[in-house]
């Protein structure tokens, strides 16, 4: 392959926000790819750009393409026509893209920068971008569905300043395929928007209410039996935003809670609601409270505990969920990262340890559907894209369309 230009430059996010894309120029095509942006970021994630969004740009625009277009011929040497990639030889030359940056590009820098390299790459070999970076022939996905439908915390308003203090209320359905899971999401999302009479979303298109957390749950409950469909329902607390040395101050309606109160609530809440589904229970720093949570719900419950600003998509720090017990599942943000390679050794290290895996969307996104291929890819077991609006049906209509590329092959 052969790149004429790489061009890196400002776009906006779905809240209006800036973030980069890269755009790589062959002489078969021009790939775009950009990079979401979080809100309630972690404190462990890698910074979204080195220094500035500026300084990344630039720093994308100065590289010397000729030695980018070197990794490839070096790798490449004997097949310049018509050559196959294995999966093994992306990841080297990922890895060699990686040491030349040498850390001087932020998360959304370097995972649109090896997205947009990576979609290039996959249509010189001829391939869609999941098949490419899977390898083998895929024959069906499992990929479970995670839908915000009702929004709190952070990412929300509220009306006349009320609002749920958790951050995502998420419809999980357990149809057979992705089509359906997506109609059974649309479907609940507007019966959630009548139940609640709702008439505005937030800012990651989920809906704004003043109700509170249980009085939610009470809701998502009544919808799920009375629509019969099999559906899951789960919660992103995304505590971390409301907790402060050593409390977790509730405001709808006002309580505080220490670390041992937080986990007798939630596991209480898991058995009232029948969740399936935790996201961010404790703070960010609590292996052990994670830990004494999960005990609890694993005697007898079958509920996923998440960790998401606890992991960071940081293969150390899921390393250390895994030593200390405290998750049985983790969501993985690329661009929490930024590195493919590193999103790739999460995704490996959480299941060899038997870790469910959630590639998941920001509450800032762009049109791109990079994370569509990766979680086909990767055999992620959920994906957590939302339901509402282009930016996320554009993956959820990707995965739609790779579904159905999969059932013509069969
Ligand atoms: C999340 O916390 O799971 C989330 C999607 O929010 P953000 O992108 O703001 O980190
Ligand atoms: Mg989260």
């Amino acid at each position: 392959m052969i790149i004429k230009k790489i061009i890196a430059k400002e776009v906006k996010n779905s809240r209006g926000e800036k973030t980069i894309q890269v755009l790589i120029k062959t002489p078969k095509a021009n790939f775009f790819a950009s990079s979401p942006s979080g809100k309630s970021i972690g404190k462990y994630e890698v910074n979204p750009y080195n220094k500035s969004l500026i300084h990344d740009i630039n720093f994308i625009n100065n590289l010397n393409v000729n030695k980018i277009n070197n990794l490839f011929k070096t790798k490449l040497k004997n097949k310049p026509n018509n050559f196959s990639l294995k999966v093994e030889d992306i990841f080297t030359l990922l890895k060699n893209l990686e040491s030349l940056i040498k850390n001087k590009l932020g998360g959304n820098s370097l995972f649109a920068l090896e997205s947009s390299l990576l979609k290039a790459l996959a249509k010189e070999n001829n391939k869609q971008l999941f098949e490419f970076l899977y390898g083998k022939k895929i024959k069906n996905i499992k990929i479970r569905l995670i839908g915000n439908a009702i929004g709190g915390g952070l990412h929300s308003k509220g009306i006349n300043n009320q609002k749920p203090d958790y951050q995502e209320f998420l419809f999980i359905p357990k149809e057979k395929t992705i089509k359906e899971n997506a109609e059974v999401n649309d479907t609940v999302y507007k019966l959630s928007r009548k139940v609640l009479k709702a008439r505005k979303r937030n800012d990651e298109n989920a809906l704004e209410t003043n109700f509170n957390n249980e009085q939610i749950l009470e809701i998502m409950n009544g919808i799920k039996n009375k629509y019969k469909k099999n559906i899951d329902i789960g919660i992103d607390l995304a505590s971390s935003s409301f907790y402060k040395n050593g409390k977790y101050y509730y405001k709808n309606p006002t309580t505080k809670f220490n670390s041992k109160e937080q986990i007798n609530y939630v596991n209480k809440l898991i058995k009232k609601y029948n969740l399936f589904y935790i996201e961010d229970p404790l703070n960010e720093n609590d292996f052990s409270g994670f830990s004494k949570l999960l005990k609890q719900v694993r005697k007898t419950d079958n509920c996923l505990i998440v960790g998401d600003d606890l992991t960071a998509t940081n293969p150390k720090r899921l390393k250390k969920a895994i030593k200390n017990k405290s998750i049985n599942a983790v969501i993985v943000k690329p661009n929490q990262i930024g590195s493919l390679l590193k999103v790739k050794e999460v995704i490996e290290v959480a299941k060899k340890h038997n870790i469910k895996t959630i590639i998941s969307h920001r509450s800032g996104e762009t049109f791109d559907n990079t994370i569509a291929d990766l979680a086909v890819a990767f055999e992620a077991d959920f994906i957590k894209t939302g339901i509402y609006g282009k930016e996320r049906k554009s993956k959820l209509n990707r995965l739609i369309e790779i579904e159905k590329m999969l059932k013509k092959k069969i």
